[in-house]
């Protein structure tokens, strides 16, 4: 089991304060955030209900350029050049135009901390009223407020959506002890109707799981019988929701970034990279405003634009997710071998790529005023 560190007893004093920006949630969004705002001369609090780092929330798998320009390359584990991807009637194996990368959670986000400037507490967050956000430890009230929280979009306004009914998928993984050299993926139905199954090497684990578009459908036995038919043991479970569909990236006040506002992509479920690349946006918006340049409406407005530009590549990428399962296994069979030109494989995944680009890593302050180019 591992240790929880988060503060208990009497540790866990009361929280009532006040702060410029808040930013709730403390994995790949908010520490985006957080990073933004070192030099913004404000007092950042960022809180979550784990210390940082110590709740792993996904598979860890990022295109290798995201961490290098992020300087996060001390938390990398693997890296692929190829993506295997079995069907019950063929394998490919495509060789990518850029590389992927597994990574060690809890060193990601320590390094990504360290980047930031802010106060860290960990509280969990209840919900809000107005400029005033309600957690077990006591009210806080900030100026600018940022929904980090993943998929439950706790500080939006009105009710919120619930899982089955939500646009949401599901996954769950094991992390066994193990070692692999190739980055797969299976399109398979007798392991789930509408998703796929995968298997990351993450230098001395592997990361197994299964994904399913359909959130009724149940993934801890599919998971169990892919880890069980490549000999691997069933342990260390972590899994969620995964939003499927993009939401107003601005609401009521509130920035929401990464998985609150349906930022991870609907075809592959790759949240990571879109978590950072919008949380550096709505960050260097805040900077802004902080800075005096920009008025806070305005700065909003801006950052729920530039997620809305990027509304054609979710959808398209949606409408592939719902396509696919309906494609007999062996029209999906040829389909996939018919994809292995070097010519097309560079195009699809360049594509795919600049959907949130590394680039905009170093793109500077106004960064998010950038176009992206969509398929
Ligand atoms: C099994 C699985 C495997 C995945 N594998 C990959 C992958 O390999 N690559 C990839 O790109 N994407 C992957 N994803 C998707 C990816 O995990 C998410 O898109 C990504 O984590 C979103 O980042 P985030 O910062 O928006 O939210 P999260 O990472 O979900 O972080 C939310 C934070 O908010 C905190 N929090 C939540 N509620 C509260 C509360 N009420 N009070 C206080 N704190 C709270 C949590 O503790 C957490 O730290 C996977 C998802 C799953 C389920």
């Amino acid at each position: 089991m591992p240790t929880r560190a988060t503060k208990r007893g009497a540790d866990r004093t009361r929280l009532d304060c006040d702060c410029d920006v808040l930013v709730c949630g403390a994995s790949f969004a908010g520490l985006a955030v957080a990073r933004e705002l070192r030099e913004a001369g404000a007092e950042v609090l960022l809180i979550d209900r784990y210390e940082i780092g110590e709740r792993q929330t996904s598979a860890c798998g990022i295109p290798t350029a995201w961490l290098e320009e992020l300087d996060l390359l001390g938390s990398l584990r693997q890296t692929f050049g190829e993506l295997v991807i079995h069907t019950p009637y063929t394998t490919v194996d495509y060789r990518l135009p850029w590389t992927f990368s597994t990574f060690d959670y809890r060193a990601l986000c320590g390094l990504l901390a360290d980047q930031g400037a802010f106060t860290f507490e960990t509280a969990k967050v209840n919900g809000r009223t107005g400029r005033a956000v309600h957690t077990d430890r006591g009210d806080i009230r900030a100026e600018h407020i940022v929904d980090a929280l993943g998929w439950r979009r706790v500080l939006g306004a009105g009710e919120n959506i619930q899982p089955p009914d939500a646009q949401l998928s599901r996954g769950l993984e094991v992390h066994p002890n193990g070692s692999g050299s190739d980055m797969e993926i299976w399109i398979d139905r007798s392991y789930v109707p509408a998703g796929y199954g995968w298997s990351f090497p993450a230098g001395d684990e592997l990361r197994i799981g299964v994904g399913s578009f359909d959130p009724r459908f149940h993934v801890r036995d599919p998971t169990e019988r892919l880890a069980g038919d490549l000999d691997a043991s069933a342990v260390r479970y972590q899994g969620n929701w995964i939003p499927h569909a993009l939401r107003d990236a601005a609401e009521d006040g509130v920035y929401f970034v990464g998985d609150s506002a349906g930022h991870c992509l609907p075809l592959t479920a790759e949240g990571i990279r879109t978590a950072l690349y919008f949380g550096l946006a709505a960050g260097r918006e805040l900077r802004e405003v902080l800075g005096g340049r920009w008025g806070a409406a305005d700065a909003l407005e801006r950052y729920a634009a530039f997620s809305a530009c990027h509304a054609a590549a979710f959808r398209w990428m949606l409408r592939c997710q719902r396509l696919i399962p309906r494609v007999t296994p062996r029209l999906l069979a040829g389909s996939l071998r018919g994809m292995q030109s070097r010519r097309f494989l560079d195009w699809a995944f360049g594509h795919y790529l600049e959907i949130a680009h590394p680039r905009f890593v170093a793109a500077g302050p106004r960064a998010a005023r950038v176009q992206v180019a969509v398929p």
